[in-house]
């Protein structure tokens, strides 16, 4: 079953490809079936997230542990996001996809820099002032704070709170079940979202930004081969041609997609029966990841920084560099995993360096075609990091018993 969902994903990327460059334009027909699956996994992430979130804090019932967790979690999460964003500045270097390139910006306008709310502000907003509104707007971070209080008070509550957690157990079960059922559809969807795009971009469009693509794909291939694929190994304990396996539906979907929250389900679901990650580390580690951590942006932003400046014959200082790592990685919290985020995360490194905002204009473009590699990178970064601090996790029980056990 797992083995014939990935040749079927297969097969829909390839007759995405072949039906997008024959038919160009009208493959449009096929949207509705891409909307259609969609709206589908979109709908599930709200109760999902909730539900999964609220019974695995009330089954770990240890708040320590659930220090522990966070932490190494966002621990992870920063540090390979500082590695993606040098990684792009170094293949921005590298590649120089922005010299000797001959697009005129005549009569394209500069996008007004994006006002941000502040890291302070960033931090107090994950505080819902109404839980019902964060749930009906589909505020991750938010629910994930009210998901995880809920379930830290059940723990505390006890015996009086059983029934509440027996229905968000049941109502897990019951979003786990639809998931499926979901998945059964998911090589049309990527079909439906794909055959699109391919026959929208022609070469007209692309072949000025070639190099830049390449550059793109060139660095989100040393991210997954290489940074993902250590890391798993070295830390997760786990070989990476099993990952790679196990998470590709998810990297599928989110490639499709583009858009790392719209993904979660699959990513939860592929995380758990695929790669072996606990419940109770996927549906924490993983929601988390789909807002706050995004490696593909981060290189991206590092990459497109250098594209802008070389475009303009701008040298970036080291410490301008520095300033574009540092505000990546910090805008990347703040940015919802959906597609075309990235672009206003560039927005905000350009104006930090006083980058010209018009080259957004010269990205804009083919920033659809950037967000599918970006986000697929987000998604398998996202599932890395469960997999590593799951495996940390075992380890540490392993290491208990043992010790309980000699005593
Ligand atoms: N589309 C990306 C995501 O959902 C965000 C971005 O635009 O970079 O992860």
């Amino acid at each position: 079953m797992k083995k014939s969902l990935i040749w079927q994903l297969i097969a829909a990327f390839v007759l995405a490809i072949v039906t997008g460059i024959i038919f160009g334009d009208k493959m449009e027909v096929v949207q509705p079936l891409g909307d259609l699956f969609l709206r589908l996994i979109k709908f599930i992430i709200t109760p999902l997230v909730l539900a999964t979130l609220v019974v695995g804090v009330a089954s770990t019932s240890d708040v320590k542990k659930l220090g522990r967790l966070g932490g190494k979690t966002v621990i992870f999460y920063l540090v390979t996001s500082m590695l993606a964003i040098t990684l792009g500045i170094v293949a921005g270097k590298l590649f120089s996809p922005g010299s000797g390139i001959d697009i005129s910006l005549e009569g394209k306008e500069a996008p007004e820099p994006t006002e941000t709310d502040g890291v302070i502000q960033t931090i107090l907003n994950i505080v819902p002032t109404n839980p019902f509104e964060a749930l009906a707007s589909g505020n991750i971070l938010q629910i994930i704070f009210f998901a995880l209080l809920i379930g830290i008070a059940i723990t505390l509550v006890g015996e009086k709170a059983q029934p509440v957690q027996r229905f968000f157990d049941g109502l897990a079960e019951v979003m786990y079940k639809i998931t499926g059922m979901v998945m059964a559809i998911v090589p049309i969807g990527v079909f439906g979202l794909l055959a699109p795009v391919v026959g929208e971009y022609g070469a007209d469009v692309l072949l000025p930004l070639i190099k830049l693509v390449l550059a793109m794909l060139a660095a989100c291939v040393i991210q997954l081969a290489i940074v993902y694929a250590l890391i798993v190994k070295q830390f997760g304990k786990m070989s990476p041609i099993r990952f790679f396996k196990g998470i590709f539906p998810a990297t599928a979907v989110s490639f499709s997609t583009s858009s790392s929250s719209g993904t979660l389900p699959v990513t939860i679901k592929s995380a758990q029966e695929n790669l072996g990650v606990s419940k109770e580390v996927s549906t924490f580690v993983l929601p988390l990841g789909a807002t706050i951590n995004m490696d593909g942006t981060a290189l991206y932003v590092g990459l497109c920084s250098m594209f802008v400046a070389q475009y303009f014959g701008i040298d970036l200082s080291i410490s301008q560099m520095a300033t574009v790592v540092l505000v990546g990685t910090l805008a990347s919290i703040g940015t919802a995993g959906v597609p075309g985020a990235g672009l206003i995360m560039l927005t905000m490194a350009l104006s930090a360096v006083n980058l010209p905002l018009q080259g957004i204009a010269l990205v804009g473009g083919i920033d659809r075609i950037l967000d599918m590699m970006r986000t697929s990178v987000n998604v398998t970064g996202d599932a890395a990091a469960s997999v590593v601090v799951d495996a940390t996790e075992k380890r540490k029980l392993e290491k208990q018993k043992k010790q309980k056990q000699s005593a």
